[in-house]
């Protein structure tokens, strides 16, 4: 009898037993999508294998409603990966394979079929100037000549009716077919590549793409030229006849990042990014697949597109926490690639200003090619950091006056200016001047935030929202008080400071409409001076040429954050923002507002940039023993219930502690015969479970349960008794769970 082991998209551990039923013939492959009856429900799951033996009685298998596809959706490369990261991160299967599928495939349907035209054989035997006679059909013709087929799309953007293809068509000298597979661009126009300068040229040479897998670090400053070395290896890869992939930070895949890939390269490019719609998307993933499209750019996920035939994953902004994803499967796609390129034999180039902890030591201790950029490409200058000590100044909305008159001169100058502050809404806190009451919200234990145009307090960790105060709900005083500043604040004080200059908004409220991020930057673009106001969503990935000042408004909030990895990201932050300034013919400046002038990480940062800072950073992770010196796994649960989390979690520990016991026992036991196993490495240490930095959110209490190992092998083994333990619980299933390999957000 034929059994099919099948990954089903529910959240356990295993994978799960159907019979064929008769009638249902064709090859079976693994990675084939199958329908199957899960509960009362239908299920879309993927092929794992086939085999003849089950460990259930025959008469309990259930036969599987429908075999789904002909040939496999997941190649045998991206199947073994999937495999690979499931356990890794200790997700189940089915949710891996699935997050790995385009949604369209995720519900079942099949892939897209197109319908194209392309040139008979007795077509092809036609000259230049045989359908003279009758010009819009010799136009189809030269366009048949220069490009192997087309769709509908292509040949009404080229102005060609459909009675002029009917025509063709008629005559025999076109045939139409269906495919899968194709994409259709228009030839272009290329621009010419830039020559190198001697570092990129250096960086360049180093980089190989024919000795198989490599992994290189690329650390470049802001500005130093790391996508032209990109698009030159690409250009290399393209001509070896192989497929490059990009993963690119979700908030820098602008129109101009992409702009600049289309420019330069003639050939389909599949985009895959969250703003596409499903059709869009799987016919991307096709593209990759069949190898029509040479170049896939995408986001964190994109690192699950099937390849033809790879030859270069390149991951810009490698240190980016948009890689990580932070619910569900908690993958890192910058880990993922490099496990890919392993096992596809192919190089990968990690590149960043700011590269993350982790990286860098694997390049300081050469298990990573390093590869450095230290000078700005073309004539372009670093900028120059300057300290603004804030301590007793008097402040305007969160302006220091030598910054108000700093942003004035560059204004009067007919520059730009960027300011930085990393909160959006007007004001973190609504307090009360009488009686010290402050907006929290009900369901997290967090402050509302005040956004003042809409009259609204809103909470930034739920959905909870409601109007705005005028009284003080507690004692009716109406002298409320907004506490500090946001984007929203800082955007109304310019505009009354600096009236006549046009102030522009950039964070997720002003953007959240389609396009706007793009209108909003087109203005820059026109370089008349104005200000710029902005979260972290200015810091990447933009390229503006006339900000030639950069306004820190508060550097210390990473320096305090109850999270190990505080500094390191307040660090790479302020040194992308700082990237914006002085980026092409006019020298930039970074002035930074502190109330810390004397504190020796901003100093470092000030002085050396994030060169040095990174690297006394990894000096004190290793006195710690954290990460990349150690290992982590965060196990996170939710309860409605106040301490059901706590309880679930210690249940945990303690079974995995137990089991760890009677292990070390028996080891113990067979040392008396040898000495050597007694030796063996400290264990897991467990650190909880305790609350969570924010006990509270929407509603759940939250408590969380931190692992860790000197070494990997440790920790895995004893996420595995974790996880084997847990899904037998019953108290599992009634609340939410989840676990954190490598977390890089500990709340
Ligand atoms: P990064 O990716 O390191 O931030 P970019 O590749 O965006 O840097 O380059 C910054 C600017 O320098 C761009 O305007 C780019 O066109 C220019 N540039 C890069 N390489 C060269 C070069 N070799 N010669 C002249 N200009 C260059
Ligand atoms: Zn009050
Ligand atoms: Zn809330």
């Amino acid at each position: 009898m034929t059994i099919l082991s099948v990954a089903m998209p529910v959240p356990l551990r295993r994978s799960f037993d159907y019979r064929l039923p008769a009638g249902c013939d064709g090859p079976l492959l693994p990675g084939m999508r199958v329908l199957a009856p899960f509960g009362n429900r239908k299920l879309v799951g993927v092929l794992l294998a086939i085999k003849s033996h089950s460990e259930l009685p025959e008469q309990q298998l259930k036969p599987i409603n429908e075999l789904l596809d002909s040939q496999p959706v997941l190649t045998p490369a991206l199947m073994a990966l999937c495999l690979w990261a499931a356990s890794y991160y200790q997700h189940p299967i089915g949710d891996v394979l699935h997050n790995a599928l385009p949604a369209l495939l995720r519900k079942g349907q099949g892939t897209i079929r197109q319908q194209r035209w392309r040139l008979s054989h007795l077509g092809q035997g036609l000259g230049p100037d045989a359908l003279k006679r009758a010009p819009k059909q010799a136009q189809l013709l030269s366009l048949l000549q220069r490009q192997a087929s087309v769709d509908a799309e292509s040949l009404s953007s080229e102005g060609i009716s459909r009675a002029v293809l009917k025509a063709l068509l008629e005559r025999e000298l076109v045939e139409s077919f269906e495919t899968e597979a194709a994409a259709s661009y228009r030839e272009r126009d290329t621009e010419a590549p830039l020559v190198l300068n001697a570092e990129q040229q250096l960086a360049f040479d180093s980089i190989s793409l024919s000795e198989g897998y490599n992994c290189y670090l690329l650390e470049g400053v802001t500005g130093s030229g790391k996508t032209e070395v990109y698009l030159q290896l690409i250009h290399q890869c393209l001509e070896r006849g192989q497929q490059a992939l990009v993963l690119i930070p979700e908030i820098g895949l602008t129109p101009q990042t992409l702009g600049r890939f289309q420019r330069r390269f003639n050939c389909t490019i599949a985009v895959m990014h969250s703003g596409l719609s499903d059709r869009q998307r799987l016919l991307a993933w096709q593209w990759a697949g069949s190898g029509e499209a040479s170049i896939v750019i995408g986001t964190r996920s994109a690192i699950f597109t099937p390849l033809d035939n790879p030859g270069l994953i390149i991951i810009d902004e490698e240190h980016d926490s948009s890689f990580k994803q932070q619910d569900g499967f908690r993958y890192n796609a910058r880990d993922i690639a490099i496990t890919r390129a392993h096992r596809e034999g192919i190089p990968i180039v990690l590149g960043s200003a700011t590269p993350g902890l982790e990286t860098l030591h694997n390049a300081l201790q050469g298990r990573y090619h390093h590869l450095q950029l230290t000078q700005r490409a073309g004539a372009a200058l670093p900028p120059s950091y300057h300290l603004l000590d804030i301590r007793n100044i008097p402040m305007e909305d969160g302006f220091s006056p030598t910054l108000l008159s700093a942003i004035g001169a560059e204004i009067q100058a007919g520059n730009q200016v960027l300011v930085f502050i990393n909160r959006r809404g007007f004001s973190p806190a609504l307090m009360c001047f009488d009686c010290g009451f402050v907006a929290q919200c009900q369901n997290c234990d967090a402050r509302m935030t005040v956004h003042y145009g809409e009259r609204l307090l809103r909470c930034h960790h739920c959905e909870a929202q409601q109007a705005l105060h005028r009284q003080c709900p507690h004692c009716n005083s109406a002298q409320l008080d907004f506490r500090g500043s946001g984007t929203e604040r800082s955007e109304q004080a310019l505009n009354r400071l600096f009236p006549g200059t046009q102030v522009i908004r950039i964070d997720r409220d002003t953007t959240s409409r389609k396009n706007a991020m793009s209108e909003l930057i087109e203005e820059v673009y026109t370089g008349q001076p104005c200000i710029l106001v902005g979260t972290q969503m200015l810091a990447k990935g933009h390229h503006f040429p006339d900000v030639t000042l950069v306004a820190i408004i508060d550097a210390d909030g990473g320096l305090f954050s109850t999270d190990f990895r505080g500094p390191e990201k307040m660090g790479q932050l302020l040194v992308q923002v700082a990237g914006r300034a002085g980026r092409a013919a006019k020298p930039g400046r970074v002035l930074i507002q502190t109330l810390q002038p004397e504190h020796p990480l901003i100093n470092a940062l000030v002085d050396n940039h994030y060169h040095h800072y990174a690297r006394a950073l990894l000096a004190e992770r290793q006195r710690s023993g954290l990460p990349p010196f150690g290992h982590l796994a965060l196990v996170r649960a939710e309860a409605q219930q106040p301490e059901q989390a706590e309880a679930f979690l210690l249940a945990l520990r303690q079974a995995v502690e137990s089991a760890a016991a009677s292990a070390a026992a028996s080891a113990a036991t067979s040392a008396a015969t040898s000495a050597a196993t007694s030796n063996t490495a400290p264990a897991t240490r467990f650190f909880g479970p305790l609350p969570a930095p924010m006990a509270r959110r929407a509603g759940f209490f939250r408590g969380q349960l931190l692992l860790a190992a000197d070494q990997r092998k440790q920790l895995h083994q004893s996420l595995a008794l974790l996880c084997h333990y847990s899904d037998q619980q019953p108290l599992a299933r009634k609340l939410r769970w989840s676990v954190d390999v490598d977390p890089i957000d500990m709340y």
